[in-house]
C-alpha cells in the first residue's frame, strides 16, 4: 500500500501536538469518550490577561480540533469580589479573540440549589460537619506542611446537629465569619488541601446573578469539579498550581451522585518577561493608580493589549508557540511582539507621520502650488491598492532624519546631500535656518522634477529614502508610544509595584503631524507610520486631534536573536 496519508491524517498531522492533545485522542481512539467537552472558567473578578488567553486558546481550540463543544463558565462563588462589569468584559474579550461558546454559557450560580442539595447530602453521609472555630483558630487546627492537624472539637457534631446548624446558616441566623460548613476528610492528611476543608462560608452579600437569595456560599473548590461534573465535561484542564486540589476534587465526585466524571489535567501557567500576568496584581495596579485602567495600553489584560492595537490573531497565534506543557518557563515578550508584527506586516495599511517635525521649503517649488501623488497602501498587499499624497513647497520631516555634521554613514539629510522623499522627489539640502539661539529651525531644499514618484531618471542614486508631510493639509496628533510597564524582565516585586514600575513606560508626544487621511482611521484599525512602528487610533482623541498608540515598533529583537542562533 502506497503511504500516502489520508485526510483524516494529514489533518491530525497539522493539529498542535501536546499530552492534552494527546490524552483526547486516545480518548476519542479507545472509545472512552464520544465527544468531548471542554470549557473555560473565569472568576468574574477582573480582567482577563493573556495567562487567560492561553486557556482559552487551548479550551476552545481542543474543543473546536476534536469536534467537541466548550462552554464559558463564571465560576462566580465569591459575591464580594466579583461584578457585572468583569462578567460583561469576559464575554467581550472571549468573543474578540475568536471564539465562541454558543449556547454553552453557565454560571456557578445557577447550580447553587443543587450545590446546597450535595452539601446536606455529605452531612447526612456523615462526611460534613458545621464548625464554629474561628478563622485563626482554624488556620492553627490545620498544622503545617510538616505537621499534622488536629480534629476541630466540632467535627464530631450528629448529623441532626449539623443539618440544623447549616439550614440555620442558610436562614441568615448568624453573622459573616461566625461558621463554616467544612468536609470531613483526614485532617493528618499529607496534601493540606484534604484537612477538612471549609465548602460553604456564610457572606451576607449580595450576588450579581441570585442578588439577595443567598447569604452562604460555596467555596471555588466545592463549586469547581461539581460544575465540570453538572455540564458533563470531559477534560478539566487547568494549570499546574491546581494540581494539589486534585485529590479533593476526586474526593467530592466519588461522594456526590454527580451525572458525569470529569477528568482533570493540568498544564503551566503563562508566564511573561516585564509584565505580571495575576489578578491581583494587576487589581493592584488599577487601584493604586499605576495605570489609567483596566484596559490601559500598557497592561497585559486583552482590553489593554486590544487599546493598543494587538491583533487577536497574533495573540492566538502567540498562544500556539507558547504551547502545552507541564513545565514552568518564562516567555519573552520579544516572541509576542514577533507574532504582531508578523500580522501586521501583512495588513497594516502604510502612511506617513511627522513625530518631531522640523520645517523643510522646497524653494524651486512654486509658491501657492501643490499636486497629487500616488501612494502604495500596503507593498506586502496588492489589494489595498494606492492613495493620492499631496506635496508642495512645505513640508514636515523627522527632525532626527536631518544632521548638520553629518558623518558619512548618516544616510539621510544633511547640507549638500540628496535623498529621496518616499513616493515623491529628490531633494537636496541647500541651506540650515538657525534662531537667535542657533537652534535649526528651518531647512532649504531643491527639488528635482524629473525624479518624480521618487525614481532616478539618470540611474543617479540615493542611500537614504525618507518620510515626511505636506504642512499644507497636515493633521496635528498626540502620539503615545509605549514601553514595558515594568524595568526588569523578571520583575522583583518584593519592595512593592512602584518600585519595579518603569517609568519611561509611557512617552506623549504632542504636534505630530499626519497624513490627512490619518484622521479618518478608527480605535483597532492598524496602521504602520513609515519607518516608525505600528499604530493604531486611541478612543481619547478629539475632534480636532486623533490621539494614535504605538502598538509595536518596527525592529525585531525576537527575530534578530533567533538568526544569530
Ligand atoms: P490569576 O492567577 O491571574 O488571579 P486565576 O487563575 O485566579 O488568575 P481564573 O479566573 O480563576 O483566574 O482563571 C480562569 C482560567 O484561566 C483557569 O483555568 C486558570 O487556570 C487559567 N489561567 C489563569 N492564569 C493563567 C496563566 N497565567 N496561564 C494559563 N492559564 C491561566
Ligand atoms: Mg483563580
Amino acid at each position: 500500500m502506497a503511504d500516502t496519508p489520508t485526510a483524516a491524517e494529514t489533518e491530525a498531522d497539522d493539529r498542535p501536538s501536546d499530552f492534552i492533545r494527546d490524552v483526547i485522542a486516545d480518548d476519542l481512539a479507545s472509545g472512552k469518550h464520544t465527544s468531548i467537552v471542554t470549557r473555560f472558567p473565569p472568576e468574574p473578578n477582573g480582567f482577563l490577561h493573556l495567562g487567560h488567553a492561553k486557556s482559552i486558546c487551548l479550551n476552545f481550540g481542543v474543543a473546536a480540533e476534536f469536534g467537541g463543544h466548550c462552554s464559558l463558565r463564571f465560576d462566580d462563588t465569591n459575591p464580594v469580589k466579583e461584578e457585572q462589569k468583569y462578567i460583561d468584559s469576559i464575554m467581550e474579550d472571549v468573543r474578540w479573540l475568536g471564539f465562541d461558546w454558543g449556547e454553552h454559557l453557565h454560571h456557578a450560580a445557577d447550580y447553587f440549589e443543587t450545590f446546597y442539595a450535595w452539601a446536606e447530602h455529605l452531612i447526612t453521609e456523615g462526611k460534613a460537619y458545621v464548625d464554629d472555630l474561628s478563622p485563626e483558630e482554624m488556620r492553627e487546627y490545620r498544622g503545617t506542611l510538616k505537621e499534622p492537624g488536629k480534629d476541630s472539637p466540632h467535627r464530631n457534631r450528629s448529623v441532626d446537629e449539623n443539618l440544623d446548624m447549616f439550614r440555620r446558616m442558610k436562614a441568615g441566623e448568624f453573622e459573616n465569619g461566625a461558621r463554616v460548613l467544612r468536609a470531613k476528610i483526614d485532617m493528618a492528611s499529607g496534601n493540606i488541601n484534604m484537612r477538612d476543608p471549609v465548602i460553604y462560608r456564610i457572606l451576607h452579600a449580595k450576588h450579581p446573578r441570585t442578588g439577595d437569595t443567598w447569604c452562604i456560599y460555596p467555596t471555588y473548590d466545592f463549586a469547581h469539579g461539581q460544575g465540570d461534573a453538572l455540564e458533563h465535561v470531559t477534560h478539566s484542564l487547568c494549570t499546574l498550581e491546581f494540581a494539589d486540589h486534585r485529590p479533593l476534587y476526586d474526593w467530592f465526585i466519588e461522594n456526590l451522585p454527580v451525572p458525569a466524571v470529569p477528568r482533570q489535567y493540568e498544564f503551566s501557567r503563562l508566564n511573561l518577561t516585564h509584565t505580571v500576568l495575576s489578578k491581583r496584581r494587576l487589581i493592584e495596579l488599577v487601584e493604586e493608580n499605576h495605570v489609567t485602567g483596566w484596559n490601559d495600553p500598557r497592561m497585559p489584560t486583552l482590553s489593554g493589549l486590544r487599546r493598543r492595537g494587538y491583533p487577536p490573531e497574533a495573540i492566538v497565534d502567540f498562544s500556539g508557540r507558547v504551547g502545552i506543557t507541564k513545565s514552568d518557563n518564562t516567555i519573552e515578550y520579544a516572541l509576542l511582539e514577533h507574532c504582531v508584527r508578523q500580522d501586521l506586516n501583512k495588513r497594516a495599511e502604510r502612511r506617513m507621520a511627522v513625530l518631531n517635525p522640523l520645517k523643510v521649503v522646497i524653494t524651486n517649488y512654486p509658491k501657492g502650488e501643490s499636486e497629487m501623488l500616488d501612494a502604495v497602501n500596503n507593498p506586502e498587499d496588492e489589494s489595498a491598492g494606492t492613495r493620492q499624497v499631496s506635496f508642495g513647497r512645505e513640508l514636515w520631516i523627522e527632525r532626527d532624519d536631518f544632521m548638520e555634521d553629518a558623518p558619512k554613514k548618516f544616510f539621510r539629510l544633511a547640507p549638500g546631500r540628496e535623498v529621496r522623499l518616499r513616493w515623491a522627489y529628490f531633494v537636496t539640502c541647500t541651506d540650515v535656518i538657525k534662531d537667535d539661539a542657533g537652534e535649526i529651525v528651518e531647512l532649504h531644499c531643491t527639488y528635482d522634477p524629473a525624479t518624480k514618484g521618487g525614481d532616478s531618471p539618470d540611474g543617479r542614486k540615493v542611500k537614504g529614502t525618507m518620510h515626511w508631510v505636506h504642512a499644507a493639509d497636515a493633521v496635528n496628533a498626540e502620539v503615545r508610544n509605549y514601553g514595558h510597564l515594568f524595568r526588569d524582565a523578571e520583575p522583583d516585586l518584593s519592595s512593592g509595584l512602584e518600585a519595579a514600575i518603569n517609568p519611561d513606560s509611557v512617552e506623549i508626544v504632542t504636534d505630530c503631524k499626519l497624513e490627512p487621511s490619518l484622521a479618518k482611521f478608527s480605535p483597532g484599525v492598524p496602521v504602520q507610520f513609515e519607518r516608525l512602528g505600528y499604530y493604531t487610533m486611541d478612543p481619547d482623541g478629539t475632534t480636532t486631534a486623533p490621539v494614535f498608540n504605538r502598538t509595536v515598533g518596527l525592529r525585531d529583537t525576537w527575530a534578530k536573536e533567533k538568526k544569530k542562533g
